[in-house]
């Protein structure tokens, strides 16, 4: 690999399966409505932050919500195209539960969330990047890749999360990901950050509400990261893929990991066959 991003180094971190399956062998997961609908509200801030910064006023929330729609719906004629895509991947378990997932009530909750963020946050913040790429050379011969949500001219980093469950302050603190923001900041700007914000809009089932926790530097400095990445870097070299999970855990269930069946072929191969198998394939 030349280059890592945060996602894929995160999804060794949780899956190095996962990661096999994604980043080594190049297969498509499955796709969940849940990711389309974060993935709708992502470009919707951050087209309203890209006007903003243009012309000092960005999207009005009527139009905010309609591009929203507008990416949302079209987001879902992706996920049927995807759906077809890995049909041999997919469970009869995991489809069961996207049918149970109301596309409605996605909508709903979405527009509840820039309604939100528009009224509480949005008033407060003048963008100055907004999802600017970085790129990172690290010890490991691989640059650390990436974009940065938004940064506003106080100096301050921005991430903006959607969540359903009620986020605390340890999230901001274990997260490795503001290590990596900072010295993007640093490589962008020429000088560090004045602080580091995650910006939540938490949903309940009739209510929306912003939760921001702030830091004025991250909890992990370069050297930690740079070790992380070290490690993760020659794992994935020396080919160890292992399922960190226990057998009773719901992340490997039929339900929510699309790529259950691949997890059984491998069990039953052994990885040596299993890659030569996808590798053939994927040549
Ligand atoms: S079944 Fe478990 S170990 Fe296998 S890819 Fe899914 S989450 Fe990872």
């Amino acid at each position: 690999m030349k280059h890592v991003s945060f996602t894929q180094l995160m999804t060794y971190v949780r899956c190095p399966e996962h990661f096999l399956f994604r980043y080594i062998l190049g297969m498509k997961r499955p796709p969940g409505k849940a990711q389309k609908h974060g993935f709708a509200l992502h470009e919707t801030f951050a087209y309203h932050f890209d006007q903003k910064k243009k012309d000092s006023k960005g999207l009005k929330v009527r139009d905010a919500k309609e591009f929203f729609v507008e990416v949302f719906r079209s987001a879902l004629q992706e996920y049927e195209m995807e759906l077809e895509e890995t049909k041999s991947l997919i469970t009869r378990e995991f489809l069961a539960k996207e049918k149970t997932i109301d596309v409605n009530q996605l909508v709903a909750t979405g527009l509840r969330g820039i309604d939100v963020y528009f009224k509480e946050m949005n008033p407060t913040i003048i963008p100055d990047l907004v999802e600017e790429p970085f790129a990172i050379p690290t010890p490991s011969n691989v640059d650390l890749v990436g974009r940065m949500d938004m940064t506003d001219k106080k100096g301050i980093i921005h991430e903006m999360k959607t969540t359903r469950r009620m986020p605390n302050a340890q999230d901001i603190n274990l997260d490795q990901q503001l290590a990596i923001y900072q010295l993007a900041y640093e490589k962008l700007k020429g000088k560090k950050a004045k602080g580091i914000a995650k910006d939540y809009i938490v949903f309940s089932k009739r209510d929306a509400k912003i939760v921001q926790f702030k830091v004025s530097k991250p909890f992990f400095d370069k050297n930690a990261v740079m070790r992380n990445i070290a490690s993760i870097m020659n794992a994935v070299k020396h080919n160890v893929f292992y399922c960190i999970h226990p057998a009773e855990s719901w992340v490997c269930s039929k339900e929510w990991c699309g790529f259950y069946r691949l997890h059984g072929e491998l069990r039953k191969a052994g990885l040596a066959k299993f890659m030569a198998r996808y590798m053939i394939k994927r040549a």
